[in-house]
């Protein structure tokens, strides 16, 4: 059965993230507030939609309440995070993955119940120097 993912703020990081879960089969609404972000993933997701996730009433209409999972990757607008991820959470989203800015964020998104918190440039640093240690080991 086919999944069901938002993807909101289509940056680097979220753009990257409904890419693959499109590749994947998966049905992706994609959504931003700038109309050339929209645009560029109208052929990719599912559905791509203009709009402001802060606005509880917006979030609503275009019905995040039937969406499985919901991965929040606005970038540098923390209160914007924040604020949509709260909202989500009332609606009662089952999944909420968030991306943090900086860990005072990942503290605020742990405290409102994010189900996952990311820190990408963080964790993919950790990811490669661990494998940088298992590669060097084989070397020697
Ligand atoms: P990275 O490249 O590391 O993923 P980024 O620089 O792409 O980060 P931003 O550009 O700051 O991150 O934000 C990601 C996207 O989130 C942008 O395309 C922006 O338009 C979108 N965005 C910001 N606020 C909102 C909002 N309230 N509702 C929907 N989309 C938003």
């Amino acid at each position: 059965m086919k999944r069901e993912f938002a993807v909101i703020g289509l940056g680097r990081f979220g753009g990257s993230i409904c890419r693959e879960l499109s590749e994947e089969g998966m049905e992706v609404l994609a959504i931003d507030t700038q109309e050339e972000k929209v645009n560029e993933f109208k052929e990719i997701a599912s559905h791509a939609v203009i709009a402001d996730a802060q606005d509880e009433k917006v979030l609503k209409e275009l019905g995040i309440r039937n969406i499985d999972h919901v991965i929040v990757a606005i970038g540098d607008n923390i209160q914007a995070s924040i604020l949509t991820t709260l909202m989500l959470k009332e609606l009662g989203i089952k999944k909420i993955t968030v991306k943090a800015q900086n860990d005072y964020h990942e503290k605020v998104l742990n405290k409102i119940g994010a189900d996952q918190v990311v820190h990408p440039e963080r964790d993919m640093g950790r990811r490669i120097a661990h494998s940088i240690i298992s590669n060097n080991i084989l070397d020697h």
